[in-house]
């Protein structure tokens, strides 16, 4: 994954260490990225997660959730937004205004499938093989093609077990 001012980064977040500020300091200085849910919880406007950041078990669960922000992953609700635009345009002919559209619309539904890959360690020369075979399906659904829909979503299974 390279390197960043504050260390290295790996998409498991185990050799990792991020000098992040310690997580008193963190609380202290609520930079307004931190919503307080009452009753010790917080919740985080970047990642999403709730949590209680008196618990050590939270607090590491809340770096990990951050380090999977920065290996290129995104935070459930949000691949979540991504996918529900791109579909709408994916399947509505209507809401497609240019072909430059419907192409960023399979665009965007392919990244953020490929964004829950790398939360799930997807290994990255997985890159080309995953956005092809994924560019391929999306055709055939814009193309309401059902034999290719049939075939290229067989050809997606493999990567299931990164919660395709
Ligand atoms: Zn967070």
């Amino acid at each position: 994954m390279g390197k960043t001012r504050k260390g290295r980064i790996t998409r498991k977040g185990k050799s990792l260490h991020v000098p992040a500020p310690r997580t008193s300091d963190r609380f202290m200085n609520n930079d307004g990225t931190l919503i307080d849910k009452g009753s010790g919880i917080l919740e985080c406007r970047i990642c999403g997660l709730n949590f209680l950041p008196e618990l050590a078990e939270d607090r590491e669960r809340h770096d990990r959730e951050h380090l999977k922000i920065l290996a290129g992953g995104l935070p459930y609700e949000i691949r979540e937004f991504i996918k529900r635009t791109g579909w709408r345009i994916l399947e509505n002919e209507d809401l497609r205004e240019t072909p430059k559209e419907l192409e960023t619309a399979k665009r965007a539904v392919a990244f953020a499938y490929w964004a829950r890959a790398i939360s799930n360690s997807i290994p990255e020369n997985e890159l080309q093989p995953y956005m092809a075979a994924h560019f391929a399906w999306l055709d055939a659904v814009a193309a309401d093609d059902e034999e290719a829909i049939e075939r290229t979503s067989e050809e997606i299974k493999r990567w299931n077990k990164y919660g395709g």
